[in-house]
């Protein structure tokens, strides 16, 4: 009898500016074959990381010069080809792209033709920090594996069902739309996800439950998603917005920009970089690592105990406007490197919440576990969960689900923990 093998694997590529990430999934029960990172493309240090996650699992890393995305690409086919993985398998089954900015236009995974790469194209000029890295990723894979379905799975989309209420800023309309100035929200792959799961921790449906879902990372988000559906989310026209992050500002009153300008006499260029990458929590207090914070704190470090205060603060705000948003709250949930490890954040963002049934367990919170759990008192009347989040593993399920015709089915399961991943930005 001949063996029907069908192709189960998918591969997942994120391209940055000077980076490339990528992680190799087996569709059967989710698990990770091998992943890595290629950093410093077109410098001479450039630097590739690949890890096997079976059979023998193994780490490797070389350094050396790596042009371009193209040759970045073919030294990650290399390593996987050395591991009986190699791109040219038959078990391939699609390459999903994370691409950062979809505009209003994209709101599913699509698979990627000419047409869809002009319209990625088109959008640069909202995202112009990220989509070009993110189309070079996919035009050198798609010259490597012409035949095989490429998919571009967009981090607006999940927002893209926000009520023009909530997605349009208060300004002329016509300028607006000139410029297709209005809010989209990003990390829509994570709160997407983190808001089915904790559906699913809760044992109810998305479609039964609103979550407020809090993403913090280096870059960090929260959303309000009422029945599994996205109706507002802090980051907006950019990822700029909102709370206060790593390096970011988050939400400032716009005459700030004004004021550097003709006050300061700082141009352009320069007011983006300070905000994008010396304000929150670094801007702050020089530290943007909430670990190296809390020591400081421990220590009686003032700017530090400040900077903790002032994103803690811009927390609760927002977990009290999308309460308000929603009406109802039946989960506050939080994800990412912060949201997932940093009791002590979790435990002062809910602080003095009590009235809106908000409250955290400390024992609960503090407890060192990495998996999805709960960790308010049993009979909270608003559960406050930790879910670990996993955009690869997002993209990768809806990647296949396209692949395989069954989008409107798609929910991503959690898999094992197996080590650090590598995590996308913003
Ligand atoms: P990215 O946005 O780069 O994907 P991550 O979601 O990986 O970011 O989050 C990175 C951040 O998570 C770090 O900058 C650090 O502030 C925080 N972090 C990671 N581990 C811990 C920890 N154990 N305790 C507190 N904060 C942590």
């Amino acid at each position: 009898m001949t063996e029907h093998r069908v192709a189960h694997r998918v591969l997942v590529l994120n391209s940055g500016s000077s980076s490339l990430k990528y992680q190799l999934l087996d569709m059967r029960d989710s698990s990770r074959l091998a992943a890595g990172l290629v950093e410093r493309i077109g410098e001479h240090t450039s630097r590739l990381v690949h890890t096997l996650f079976v059979d023998g699992a193994e780490r490797r890393e070389r350094t050396g010069p790596i042009g371009d995305h193209d040759a970045a690409l073919k030294a990650v086919a290399d390593e996987l080809a050395a591991d009986g993985l190699g791109l040219d398998s038959p078990e391939l089954a699609a390459i999903g792209h994370r691409v950062v900015h979809g505009g209003r236009q994209f709101t599913e995974p699509t698979v990627v033709d000419d047409a869809v790469l002009a319209e990625i194209e088109r959008l640069i000029p909202v995202a112009p920090l990220h989509n070009p890295a993110n189309l070079t990723g996919i035009r050198t894979a798609r010259a490597l594996r012409p035949d095989l379905p490429q998919v571009a799975v967009f981090d607006t989309a999940f927002h893209t069902t926000m009520p023009e209420s909530a997605a349009r800023y208060a300004i002329d309309v016509e300028t607006a739309d000139a410029h297709r100035i209005r809010r989209y929200g990003f990390h829509g792959t994570s709160h997407a996800y983190v808001s089915r799961r904790t559906a699913a921790l809760l044992g109810k449906e998305p479609s039964e439950v609103n979550v407020i879902v809090l993403h913090l990372g280096n870059g960090a988000s929260a959303s309000a998603v009422r029945g599994g559906v996205c109706v507002d989310t802090s980051m907006g026209l950019t990822p700029l917005e909102g709370l206060v992050m790593g390096t970011r500002s988050g939400d400032i009153d716009p005459a700030v920009v004004f004021h550097l300008k003709r006050v300061a006499g700082m141009a352009t260029d320069e007011i983006d970089d300070l905000l994008n990458k010396r304000s929150g929590l670094v801007g702050l207090c020089g530290d943007n690592d909430m670990r190296e914070i809390r020591r400081r704190i421990d220590e009686g470090d003032r700017a530090a105990q400040l900077a903790f205060d002032i994103y803690v603060h811009r927390l609760k705000k927002y977990i009290g406007a999308y309460y308000a948003v929603l009406g109802r709250v039946d989960a506050l949930v939080f994800t990412a490197g912060v949201g997932e490890n940093a009791a002590p954040v979790r435990e002062a963002a809910v602080a003095g919440l009590e009235q809106l049934g908000l409250v955290v367990d400390g024992g609960l919170n503090s407890a060192r576990d990495g998996g999805e759990r709960l960790i308010s008192p049993p009979g909270a009347r608003v559960a406050v969960a930790v879910v670990p989040t996993d955009e690869e593993l997002e993209i990768a399920t809806q990647t296949y689900a396209l692949v395989h015709g069954k989008l409107a089915t798609v929910c991503a399961v959690p898999r094992a923990p197996d080590g650090a991943r590598p995590r996308t930005r913003p």
